[in-house]
């Protein structure tokens, strides 16, 4: 569902006419090479596209305009292999509308002692030219990532690589459609926030629809799908024998397959890329859908429960960052505490919806009464979550702006088997602890919904953050309360004088 490598990035090489035809060809044979090595790099999981080098003010216009209209042009890598004055790029930059990269390297590792010349040092000036670059950057305001270090390197393709995921998932975003069944939970108000304001920011749209649209495709599914579907279920996973075909509650099963063939239907013909549901507004459904929610999950939508839209839009951003990635990306709610000496820990759950990519093992399939909703026992996918770093993150609309908030943790083995927990789940020690993670978390107005992967990291989150102009808030082993409750009020006051009038 998501294909990375349809994305292009371009890689756009500034100089001027000052050097001569034969230097302008080196700059442009070098960066010829450059870009076909960024492009092959297993780290960057886009096409990386070589443009020709830029030396007037027309041609940097030109190629900006160019960039904008390209359907999958999702971003460029700017260099200044010699120097470009910058005022050729006032014109071009402030028309762009797509995020940039300014790679700051250098066609050579070393300074050859005994060779050098003035005219290596003409051609290699990257040193000072991209800081008359940098200079029209600041000058201008304009958000971009500066990575610093020879191009060759492994950790300078992978920071690259970090923020072509990231503008993969801002692209995405431009286009995202949601679609949301039913309203939010009443009362509830992190999961709510301004629609158009979200719009004009990150470019999703969210449509509400009344479940009974839904219902209508539901009902649509024919008795072959559901075989069919079935079918997949006894592959893929741990059957509990009542659902099985000739069991007790096989009907339970088939009305689970039901529910997804519905929804994924429903999805496709919108073009929808996320979606939201609640256990409030089921009318029709005969259960609160739980399986089918875990596994179109599983294959890229973006999911948030109780009308959740923004992070059902987070969830798809990052399902859409960390594709091909190993880890996996989920929904997740920060569920109930384990106080102890050992180091106190959040065991991470809902009431159905946590995706399969986080799974360990083989998910159990089951049935069991939900406790909440009224409706009848739902199916579920069952199943301790992988083990290692991962990071939550959750947006919140303050007001004023969006908030992104982010925390590093470790999840770990639970300390016994849960044989009575019927719901998928994980277990962390949130980074630096707890006491100050949650403090922070609940200092920043951190929801209780966050979206939560294994394959991606802060600076993931802080590039896509900086694309959508939003505020970025990472708690992690650095983190102090203090100093994390001073950031808040500066950042108050800075996004407050940032946006004018
Ligand atoms: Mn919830």
């Amino acid at each position: 569902m998501i294909d990375l490598k349809q994305n292009e990035v371009w890689f756009v090489t500034g100089s001027q006419h000052l050097y001569g035809p034969k230097t302008l060809e080196q700059v442009a044979e070098h960066s010829r090479e450059m870009a076909a090595f960024l492009g092959a790099s297993t780290h960057i999981p886009t096409q990386v596209v070589f443009k020709p080098v830029l030396t007037t003010p027309e041609a940097i216009r030109n190629l900006c305009l160019e960039a904008n209209s390209a359907k999958n042009c999702i971003g460029l890598i700017t260099w200044m292999h010699t120097f470009s004055p910058a005022k050729m790029w006032i014109a071009g930059l402030n028309l762009l509308n797509k995020p940039f990269l300014h790679l700051h390297t250098q066609y050579n590792r070393e300074i050859p002692w005994s060779e050098i010349d003035m005219n290596f040092m003409n051609l290699n000036q990257a040193a000072h030219g991209d800081r008359e670059f940098g200079f029209i950057g600041s000058r201008l305001r304009l958000s971009r990532k500066v990575i610093v270090g020879f191009w060759r390197d492994e950790d300078v393709q992978a920071s690259i690589g970090v923020w072509t995921r990231a503008a993969s998932a801002w692209a995405d975003s431009q286009s995202g459609k949601i679609a949301r069944f039913g309203d939010n939970m009443r009362d509830v108000a992190v999961t709510e926030g301004d629609k158009v304001e979200a719009q004009i920011r990150f470019g999703y749209d969210v449509y509400g629809y009344g479940v009974g649209d839904l219902v209508k495709v539901v009902n649509q599914a024919s008795d072959v799908e559901i075989d069919k579907l079935v079918q997949q279920y006894l592959e893929e996973y741990d059957v509990a024998a009542e659902l099985r075909p000739g069991g007790e509650r096989n009907s339970s099963l088939r009305e689970g397959a039901r529910i997804e063939i519905g929804i994924r239907n429903f999805l496709d013909a919108g073009n929808f890329k996320a979606f939201t549901t609640t256990f409030e507004d089921l009318h029709g459904l005969a259960q609160l859908p739980g399986m089918a929610v875990q596994r179109l999950m599983r294959d890229g939508y973006g999911f948030g429960a109780e009308g959740d839209w923004k992070t059902s839009a987070l969830v798809r951003a990052m399902k859409v960052m960390a594709a091909g990635l190993k880890g996996g990306v989920s929904f997740m709610e920060d569920y109930t505490y384990h106080f102890a000496t050992s180091g106190d820990k959040v065991l991470g759950a809902h009431m159905l919806e946590i995706c399969e990519s986080i799974a360990s093992t083989k998910p159990r399939l089951d049935i069991l009464p939900l406790s909440i909703g009224g409706k009848a026992d739902p199916v579920r996918l069952i199943f301790d979550a992988n083990t290692g770093p991962a990071i939550g993150a959750s947006i919140m609309d303050m007001g004023q702006r969006f908030r992104m908030v982010a925390n590093v943790v470790d999840v770990v083995p639970t300390d016994q088997p849960l044989p009575k927990l019927p719901v998928a789940r994980a277990l962390w020690l949130p980074r630096p602890n707890l006491k100050v993670a949650a403090a922070a978390w609940i200092y920043a107005g951190g929801a209780h919904h966050t979206s939560f992967s294994y394959s991606l990291s802060a600076e993931h989150l802080r590039d896509f953050a900086e694309m959508a102009g939003i505020e970025f808030l990472l708690i992690d082993e650095k983190t102090s309360v203090e100093d994390f409750k001073d950031k808040l009020r500066w950042n108050d006051l800075y996004y407050h004088l940032s946006k004018g009038l």
